[in-house]
C-alpha cells in the first residue's frame, strides 16, 4: 500500500511506499522536502524507481533483511542436500567396510550390520533430500506470495 499526492511546490504527483504521513519526502522534480498531507490518497499503485526517496528507508533495509535470510535459507539447503550424499557415501563405505574387514569369517551379525550402514545411507540420503524439496518448495512459495 502506497500514498499518493501531489508536489505542494511544483505540483508533481508522488507515491510513496515506506513514508506516512507527516513524515517528510522528497519531490523529485523540484527536491522540495514535502510533508505526507493527511489528505494524501492511499493506493495500490507502486513508485517507480526514480520517485522520490524517502528520507528514512526503513522500509528498503527490511526488505534487504528479508532477501538476506531468504539467501541464508537456500545455503541451508545446499548444505543438507550435500550432507545427504555425504550420508549416502558414508554408508556405502561403512558396509563396505565392514564386509571387507570380516574378511574369511562372515558372521551373519557382520553382514547384518554392513546392510545397516547400507540401508541407513540410502534412507538417510533419501529423506534428506525429500527435506530439501520440502524447503525449496516452501521457499518457492513464499517468493511468490510475498514479492
Ligand atoms: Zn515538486
Amino acid at each position: 500500500m502506497a500514498l499518493k499526492f501531489n508536489c505542494t511546490k511544483c505540483g508533481q504527483q508522488m507515491i510513496i511506499k515506506f513514508l506516512k504521513v507527516g513524515e517528510v519526502a522528497k519531490c523529485r522534480n523540484c527536491n522540495a522536502e514535502i510533508t505526507v498531507p493527511a489528505n494524501a490518497i492511499k493506493t495500490n499503485e507502486e513508485p517507480k524507481y526514480d520517485e522520490p526517496i524517502p528520507s528514512n528507508a526503513q522500509g528498503h533495509i527490511a526488505t534487504a533483511i528479508k532477501d538476506n535470510s531468504r539467501a541464508m535459507g537456500e545455503g541451508a539447503i545446499s548444505a543438507l542436500r550435500f550432507f545427504a550424499w555425504l550420508n549416502l557415501i558414508a554408508g556405502i563405505i561403512g558396509a563396505i567396510a565392514i564386509w571387507v574387514t570380516m574378511g574369511e569369517v562372515a558372521t551373519p551379525v557382520g553382514i547384518g550390520i554392513g546392510f545397516a550402514f547400507l540401508a541407513e545411507g540410502i534412507f538417510g540420503c533419501a529423506l534428506l533430500l525429500v527435506i530439501c524439496l520440502m524447503a525449496e518448495n516452501l521457499i518457492q512459495i513464499r517468493k511468490n506470495t510475498t514479492r
